[in-house]
């Protein structure tokens, strides 16, 4: 099966209108490489402007709510997000679940909310360095990704991206054998619980500290489809190798 190499960047909390030149370089970056499905996923306030000089990037929620309205102050639903531009949202990122308390049945909600409003997701799973060392990591990831995820989970909209929570921010990152061992093992468990032909259309993309220099050698493992990148993801001239990577990539798998 060939999977279609999924490249997005998480601005978290950056990002004002000043950047919305970075959002526009970005867009053209992924109009030179059409084989890569490249997106953004901004901060709430840059959605809709960011949509407007998107290029041939797709643009990105955080978060969503999962419920469709209501008295929930501070917050978005994804109809919203949607209807402002935001075509793709992240779910359960590490620094949601561990801050925000949000749990998987909030992460399962969350996904689903999304899917009915007609948005795809990435939904996030990934362990401590505790687990990590106690050597209890893919049981441990692979009970998170089942117990998050949705309904009727399909890869026409619905992608996982594996983000060792030690990983992210750190400038570290998992041995190559570990990351494909994990992801081979998260393909397995998708395959348990929705079938091996939508577990194996299904992309899982690896995320945590993933950067111009690495990009390669983790795109090159088997079962790693695309990256969810952070700090790398910030500027056009940081994020254009993982995407040029990427599409290196696909050629050689073609
Ligand atoms: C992330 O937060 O999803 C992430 C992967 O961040 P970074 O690339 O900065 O580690």
């Amino acid at each position: 099966m060939s999977r279609r190499k999924l490249v997005v960047g998480n601005w978290k909390m950056n990002g004002m209108r000043a950047h919305l030149d970075e959002v526009e370089a970005i867009g053209r970056v992924a109009a030179a490489h059409p084989a890569v499905e490249v997106g953004l996923c901004l901060p709430a306030t840059l959605i809709m402007a960011g949509s407007e000089r998107r290029g041939a990037a797709f643009i990105g929620a955080q978060n969503c709510h999962m419920d469709i309205s209501g008295a929930y102050t501070g917050s978005l639903s994804a109809e919203m997000l949607l209807e402002a531009g935001a075509s793709w949202v992240i779910t359960g990122h590490s620094e949601r679940r561990e801050a925000r308390g949000e749990t998987n049945a909030d992460i399962a909600a969350k996904s689903a909310a999304a899917h009915r409003v007609g948005m795809k997701v990435i939904l996030c799973v990934g362990e401590t360095l505790e687990v990590r060392d106690a050597g209890q990591a893919e049981e441990v990831v692979a009970a998170q990704l089942l117990a998050s995820l949705p309904e009727g989970a399909s890869a026409d909209w619905l992608a996982i991206a594996y983000e060792p929570i030690w990983a992210i921010g750190t400038g570290r990152i998992p041995t190559m054998e570990a990351v494909a061992e994990m992801h081979a093992a998260l393909r397995a468990a998708l395959a348990s619980r929705i079938g091996a032909a939508e577990a194996d259309a299904m992309r899982i993309l690896y995320g945590g500290s993933m950067n111009g220099d690495n990009a390669t050698d983790l795109l090159a493992i088997a079962d790693v489809d695309g990256g969810l990148i952070g700090g790398a993801s910030l500027s056009a001239t940081k994020f254009a190798p993982i995407i040029e990577a990427a599409d290196q990539r696909m050629a050689a798998a073609a």
